[in-house]
């Protein structure tokens, strides 16, 4: 009987990250060298930075969302479900399947890219009121809820429901914010005309942030030229001003306005996964912290990165710097955590990570766009062109690239019918619904959990 066992790698998160990393390790490992395992709740990647152009339509959701399973070639066994725990002392990632049973799943090495989560802060009602713009289910569900306000204010006879019903708060002026207010914008803005009973003049779209800039990546001219655009538009700019409430039908600002709404989308930044909690060691504003060659001191075989991690950021001067977390360094990262965990595992020097940024391309729906890319500021149709060749350049595979095309393509012929499809209608859809937030264990039960299955064992 062969006795001899590979070392076994496993994956957390089939993000950019997580699936940069297990492409190459696929690539550069013989299949005899070691067993890959990837844990995933999804069967996708998704690329989240076109993800309001879901929600306002001009793509489909599964044009974002690019199959693990593309390939024959692909060979990592892929375990449904959320890790909501990992006990470095023993090895053991605790797993949530999708239906919801525990397993212990052992490894040698571990890699973890399970990315972020929306973040929140203890303002009233906001866990209970606001939408997030993190997954496909939420870009899907923000389009049925945008477009079946406009249903049910065109219904209406209560110009006070109407009214509330055509205003929308997006809270979150970095790039995501801002592209998911102006591509919403841009749907309610060309669904209007469909709808000869509401006068348009009663959509209000605001877009709040409490920093005094938006986007301040962007620089002065082109961050103030991205404002002029939004205002021109009708987006009403709120800067220094955050929410003090949320409530079901209204939303109040810290400047005192209070706004009756029905939607309130809460884009203002991102968290590491609660995961990273689990672990119980040193974190960099809930980031795990890691060395530049993104492994865990004092934990041999232990990777982590992208959004998760606080890896240092090594094409910067400043001491103490982390990258942003961005997709841009998550795939770059995955790519060279995948050449570290096979240096470990050939007992080689690892290389430390470092990548200059390469800009920003903030799509704002229409003929709309600034990009910064290598510090040149684009405007309008220059702007427009290298954002979308930027974003389809990036997308893994060649029937990613094709859908999005032709969506694109599509989108600008045709149009969008303002279908609402009400798939999610009846489910509950507050964050932790969507980004399953409250699923972790804490470090007790964890250690409880694993100590206690081995003591079955
Ligand atoms: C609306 C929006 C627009 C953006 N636009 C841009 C942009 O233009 N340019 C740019 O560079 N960046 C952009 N970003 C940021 C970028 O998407 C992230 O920085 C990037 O996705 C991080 O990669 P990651 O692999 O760390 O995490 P992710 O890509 O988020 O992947 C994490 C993966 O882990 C999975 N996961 C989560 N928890 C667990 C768990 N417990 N167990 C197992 N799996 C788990 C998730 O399902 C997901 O598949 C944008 C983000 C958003 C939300």
């Amino acid at each position: 009987m062969n006795t001899v066992t590979r070392p076994r790698i496993l994956v957390v998160g089939a993000g950019f990250a997580g699936v940069g990393c297990v492409r190459r390790l696929e690539r550069r490992l013989a299949a005899d060298e070691a067993d890959l395992t990837l844990v995933t709740p999804s069967s996708y990647q998704l690329y989240l930075p076109l993800l309001p152009q879901v929600a306002s339509g001009v793509l489909t959701p599964q044009s974002i969302a690019l199959s693990l399973r593309r390939s024959r070639k692909y060979r990592t066994r892929i375990i449904p479900g959320g890790a909501i725990g990992v006990d470095l002392a023993s090895k053991v990632c605790v797993i949530r399947t999708i239906t919801d049973e525990i397993v212990n799943e052992p490894y040698d090495y571990i890699v973890l890219a399970p990315g972020s989560i929306t973040r929140t802060f203890d303002i009233p009602g906001l866990t209970d009121n606001a939408y997030g713009m993190k997954t496909l289910a939420e870009a899907a569900y923000i389009r049925d809820h945008v477009i079946s306000q406009l249903d049910l204010a065109d219904a209406s006879q209560d110009p006070q429901e109407r009214a509330a019903r055509l205003q929308f708060v997006v809270v979150g002026g970095g790039y995501a914010g801002t592209e998911t207010a102006a591509c919403l914008q841009q749907l309610t803005h060309n669904a209007v005309k469909r709808y000869p009973r509401l006068d348009p003049a009663l959509i209000r779209w605001h877009l709040i942030d409490i920093a005094p800039k938006l986007m301040p990546e962007l620089g002065d001219k082109l961050g103030r030229d991205a404002q002029e655009i939004l205002r021109r538009r009708g987006i009403e700019i709120s800067l220094g001003v955050s929410i003090a409430k949320a409530g079901p039908e209204e939303v109040t600002f810290t400047d005192g306005r209070v706004v009756p709404t029905r939607t309130l989308i809460w884009t203002a930044g991102v968290v590491a996964s609660p995961l990273i909690g689990t672990l119980g060691e040193k974190t960099v504003r809930g980031r795990l912290e890691v060395t530049p060659e993104m492994s865990l001191p004092g934990h041999d075989g232990v990777f982590a990165l992208g959004d998760a991690a606080a890896v240092p950021d090594l094409a910067k001067k400043e001491e103490g710097a982390v990258c942003p977390p961005t997709a841009q360094h998550a795939m770059r990262q995955g790519k060279v955590v995948a050449d570290n965990v096979i240096a470990t595992l050939r007992n080689r020097p690892l290389r430390p990570y470092g990548h200059k940024d390469l800009g920003l391309v903030v799509d704002l729906g229409g003929r709309d766009a600034v990009s910064k890319p290598l510090g040149v500021e684009l405007r309008g149709l220059p702007a427009l062109v290298v954002a979308r060749g930027y974003h389809w350049s990036a997308l893994r595979t060649n029937v990613a690239k094709t859908r999005v095309m032709t969506n694109w393509l599509l989108n600008a012929v045709a149009g969008d019918d303002f279908v609402r499809t009400g798939f999610q209608a009846r489910k509950p859809a507050k964050l932790k619904d969507f980004e399953y937030s409250d699923a972790y264990l804490t470090p007790e039960q964890l250690r409880a959990h694993v100590t206690g299955a081995e003591g079955q064992g």
